[in-house]
């Protein structure tokens, strides 16, 4: 029997120089403790996409202190820390784990889970869908983007099984083939990755994934793209509900500010950084003409926005967060 997964040493795999991973406290306080936090931020944030209810969930986040050049390769050490001052005023940044979860004609569909359980517990997906009233069973979709542990983890329990017992689960064949392969060639990514590749496999050794092809439904709506570079079978996704659509990029970009601006920096987990770029590049180009609504796994919560251009890259136009937008 495998042991648990080691978070801390999961969060080594992508941390990138980590600080530090916060939690949601109230996920965590006792009964009697929860009194003063009964106004704590919600980690949920409700919206529409066409005649759908979405959900962003937040389950969980990373704190970074951005380190060159291991964190970006392309910049000289001057240009690099001029970037951090310019756009990190605390000289650390905060990657949130934005989970998707939509309401799709009465059919729940989870777009990847977060972080894993801390110390054998449920991953933090499962009581963040608690508070929507929502039991792991009735999740019948979890489509997932790529095999990194922010966005797997929560698949599988301190018990190693299944937390989402009648999903079917979905991801592109590539991006299985390449975790479980004896030798994935990691040799591009400038982590640690012999935590990554292990919470990969025992993720894919415990569920039996299908594998759409590139460019098809995985149920009406909701098709999935290929996007390869950050993973070799990295997906994203439009939604379409009528003339609505959501584009779901995922870890085509990991910061805001930082790495929108500077498009044609890698970041250190990417397995094929050049490839990594060249794909945003043209995905962003398309999306900052056409001002498709986005969603990002990675974006300032809730993750909504917009592309558009700037001088040296990109520029994230959030959508306004408005409290009830039913
Ligand atoms: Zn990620």
């Amino acid at each position: 029997m495998m042991t648990p997964m080691n978070r801390r040493s999961a969060l080594k795999a992508l941390s990138l120089g980590a600080l530090a991973a916060s939690v949601n406290p109230r996920l965590s306080a006792s009964p009697e403790s929860r009194e003063g936090t009964r106004f704590a931020n919600s980690a949920i944030y409700r919206f529409r996409i066409g005649n759908h209810d979405a959900f962003a969930i937040q389950c969980g986040s990373l704190t970074i202190k951005p380190e060159w050049p291991s964190f970006a390769t392309e910049p000289s050490a001057d240009e690099f820390a001029a970037a951090v001052r310019e756009t990190i005023p605390t000289g650390t940044l905060r990657m949130p784990f934005n989970v998707l979860l939509l309401d799709w004609n009465g059919t729940y569909v989870l777009i990847d889970s977060g972080e894993p359980g801390h110390a054998g517990a449920p991953p933090p997906v499962v009581a963040l869908l608690g508070e929507l009233g929502i039991a792991p069973d009735r999740i019948a979709h979890v489509v997932l983007t790529h095999a990194h542990f922010d966005h797997l983890g929560g698949l599988v329990d301190g018990a190693e099984r299944p937390v989402f017992p009648k999903a079917r689960h979905h991801a592109f064949k590539a991006e299985a083939d390449f975790w479980t392969a004896p030798h994935p060639d990691v040799s591009k990514v400038r982590l640690d990755t012999t935590d990554m590749i292990r919470v990969a496999r025992r993720v894919f050794a415990r569920i039996a994934f299908e594998f759409p092809n590139p460019g098809a439904e995985i149920v009406p709506g909701i098709t999935a793209f290929s996007s390869p570079g950050h993973t070799p079978g990295h997906m994203t996704l439009r939604l379409t509900s009528g003339p609505s659509t959501l584009y779901h990029i995922s870890d085509l970009c990991h910061h805001a500010r930082l790495l929108l601006e500077h498009a044609s920096w890698s970041i250190a987990s990417d397995v094929d950084p050049v490839l990594a770029v060249k794909t945003r590049k043209e995905i962003f180009r398309n999306l900052s003409e056409t001002r498709e609504r986005i969603f990002g796994f990675h974006m300032p919560f809730p993750g909504l926005g917009y592309l558009a251009k700037s001088a040296t890259g990109f520029r994230w136009l959030p959508e306004d967060w408005i409290p009830d937008n039913a």
